[in-house]
């Protein structure tokens, strides 16, 4: 294979607020930035043109935001790996399960595609292998992980310990939203200068709405709370100065009424 480039990340993109919001970081922090959108039998695929759209543009967004350290494009790729709407049955890649609300006592919710991540990982790291890079990014999260065992960050490190010795390299898997919740991802991606890019452009919603989405599935319920706590600590943070609090308060008002 070719030699490690240390300078490039792998993101796995699906195009909604998490993965849009790691993409921008990877700019951030590495010279060139490759995504690759998997098509898993969901039934939303209306998600994998969004995640196209959106990576054709954030090379421009991030150097306009003065983010972009390598000063390049993304690089983006589809991966067809429906087989895994085949191994399993759940609501979100067949129509005919009724989705679950909330999370079961006694287990995920039926939204929770098993293997997913495993297949989705492993994926990326033999892509990227055979393009030389060894860094791999996702925007799984342990702290909103809505019951999904695969975003856990044991997990994660067990699957990168796997990949290492299965292939005898050298991967590194980030997770830079690990331990932070859906209002400090907002933050983020405030942070990034994409806010209103992730908050219109992406798809979570379940129910296959972009945006802000359906507003009724738990994927929308999630994303929803988290703006509201991001944008209430905009105007309640103790240090920012009178303007600051204005400047804050107008802001949120523009973007609940956007
Ligand atoms: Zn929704």
């Amino acid at each position: 294979m070719n030699p490690m480039n240390k300078e490039t990340a792998l993101v796995v993109f699906s195009g909604g607020q998490d993965s849009t919001t790691c993409l921008f970081w990877a700019l951030k922090h590495f010279q060139k930035v490759v995504a690759l959108t998997f098509i898993y039998g969901q039934k939303h695929v209306l998600e994998v043109g969004m995640a196209r759209k959106i990576a054709e543009k954030a090379g421009e967004v991030a150097r306009k935001n003065g983010l972009n350290c390598g000063g390049g494009n993304v690089d983006w790729y589809q991966m067809d790996v429906s087989f895994i709407s085949q191994l399993s049955h759940n609501s979100l890649t067949d129509s005919s399960i009724v989705m679950d609300q909330d999370k079961p006592a006694d287990g995920p919710p039926n939204t929770f595609v098993p293997g997913r991540n495993l297949f989705f990982i492993s994926v990326a790291a033999v892509f990227a292998r055979e393009r030389g890079i060894n860094h791999l990014v996702t925007g799984v999260s342990q702290t909103d992980y809505s019951g999904y065992p695969d975003c856990r960050d044991a997990f994660i490190k067990a699957l990168n310990v796997s990949l290492n010795l299965g292939m005898d390299e050298q991967f590194v898997i980030h997770t830079p939203l690990m331990w932070i919740d859906k209002a400090q991802t907002w933050a983020k991606a405030d942070r990034l200068g994409v806010l209103d890019l992730v908050r219109h452009e992406t798809l979570t919603c379940y129910n296959g709405v972009p945006g802000d989405g359906c507003g009724e599935c738990p994927a929308c319920k999630l994303r929803r709370t988290g703006l509201e706590e991001f944008l209430d600590s905009l105007t309640h943070t103790p240090s920012s100065t009178c303007e600051e609090r204005e400047k804050f308060s107008q802001r949120r008002i523009q973007t609940l009424k956007s």
